[in-house]
């Protein structure tokens, strides 16, 4: 890749993969991908769009401008907007077939007024908060009657179809599962409750991918982001008998420079490194801006040629500094792999997770807008 200096390796094929993989599990549930925040960092369009082509059934996002990238690109699937939608935005998700997450009848009553002008239809799914404390109806004792009138009203609004239900898991990728199963039955009773109020909604929805992969509540559909780029959610690895999900992204930089340091001599930022021996380095063409973090600073390493070489010294904002003295043939312009995997082998991004104390998703969300996407 000698026309990109940074670039992240997108892998099309370990995405279908692990669609397909998430299917077999879950069919004959709905699949929804989560596309929020640039599909996790990895290209909203290009994603949606590849997984349209393979049958996917509907994407969900955080908000409106995401849901409006994907239509002004063609995608033509159900969106669900997970997040607050502003007044300001009601006339573009009428007029581009936009779902909402619907959690207050005020909001929905000024939906179906724009909707009515424009003679439409808008689908919007109730969020029930069954423990998450985010978005949602409350439907403990004291708020249970009150919902299920709100609902109803909802319902009864002409230019507003409820089309789907759904609430949050908080916890499905813990130790404890009885926290989850308690969300899931309180949904499902909430749900119970509705249909003997003669309100019944298509599509239900609680689950992530742990809700998926570790508890198996797919409902009528699941909402899988992390998985379906690859990566099993935090403590859920060893769910991968259930499923075998194939990383999708591998972070790539190059050497930009070697020298060979005397013993004593400081390295980088602040001089938190000084080596003890003389010392081969290599400065890599990446920093934090590139959504590099930061907390690998003397703690991370990458790998050159299949070997390991460790971050010494501060990552700063273009360009880090590893130590390749056990690398003898290394030169301007090699590769140097950061996580994913390369024709030597693999640098799981797990490891650089933890070592960063971060997880998985922070670390692909937060690759930045220089970082080209290419995909193979
Ligand atoms: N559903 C909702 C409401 C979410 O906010 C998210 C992601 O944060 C997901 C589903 C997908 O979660 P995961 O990537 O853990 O599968």
């Amino acid at each position: 890749m000698g026309k990109y200096q940074s670039y992240v390796k997108v892998n099309i094929d370990a995405l279908e993969h692990n669609y397909f993989e998430l299917k077999r599990i879950c069919y004959p549930s709905k699949i929804s991908a989560v596309v929020k925040a640039n599909a996790y960092g990895l290209g909203a369009v290009t994603i949606a769009r590849e997984l349209e082509k393979i049958g996917l059934d509907y994407l969900c996002v955080a908000n409106v401008n995401e849901a409006l990238e994907l239509r002004n690109n063609d995608i033509f699937l159900p969106i669900l907007v997970l997040g607050y939608i502003a007044d300001d935005f009601f006339k573009a998700i009428v007029q581009n077939r936009i779902e909402v997450t619907a959690y207050n009848f005020e909001h929905c009553k000024k939906i179906n007024e724009e909707a009515k002008k424009l003679d439409a239809i808008v689908d919007v799914h109730i969020k029930i908060d069954t423990g998450m404390g985010r978005l949602g109806y409350l439907i403990d004792e004291k708020n249970i009657d009150s919902t299920i009138k709100e609902i109803k009203k909802i319902s009864e609004l002409s230019n507003i179809r409820i089309k789907g239900i759904y609430s949050h898991l908080s916890d499905a990728d813990g130790e404890d599962f009885s926290y989850t199963k308690k969300q899931y039955e309180k949904f499902m009773n909430f749900i119970k409750l509705l249909e003997k109020e003669n309100i019944s909604i298509p599509i239900k929805h609680i689950s992530n991918d742990a809700g998926a992969i570790v508890h198996g509540y797919y409902l009528d559909m699941i909402r899988s982001g992390i998985g379906i780029y690859g990566y099993y959610p935090s403590k859920t690895v060893e769910y991968s008998n259930k499923v075998k999900l194939e990383a999708v992204a591998s972070l790539f930089t190059t050497v930009s420079s070697v020298k060979v340091f005397e013993e004593g001599e400081s390295i980088g930022y602040n001089r938190t490194f000084k080596t003890n021996k003389v010392t081969k380095i290599a400065t890599i063409a990446i920093g934090y801006a590139d959504g590099y973090p930061i907390q690998l600073s003397n703690k991370g390493y990458v790998k050159i040629k299949g070997q390991k070489a460790k971050i010494i010294g501060k990552v700063c904002m273009d360009q880090t500094m590893v130590d390749v003295s056990n690398i003898e043939d290394i030169n301007i312009g090699d590769s140097v792999l950061l996580y994913g995997k390369d024709e030597y082998g693999e640098l799981p991004i797990y490891e650089i997770a933890n070592l960063a104390n971060t997880i998985v998703y922070d670390l692909i969300c937060g690759i930045t807008m220089r970082i080209p996407r290419i995909y193979i």
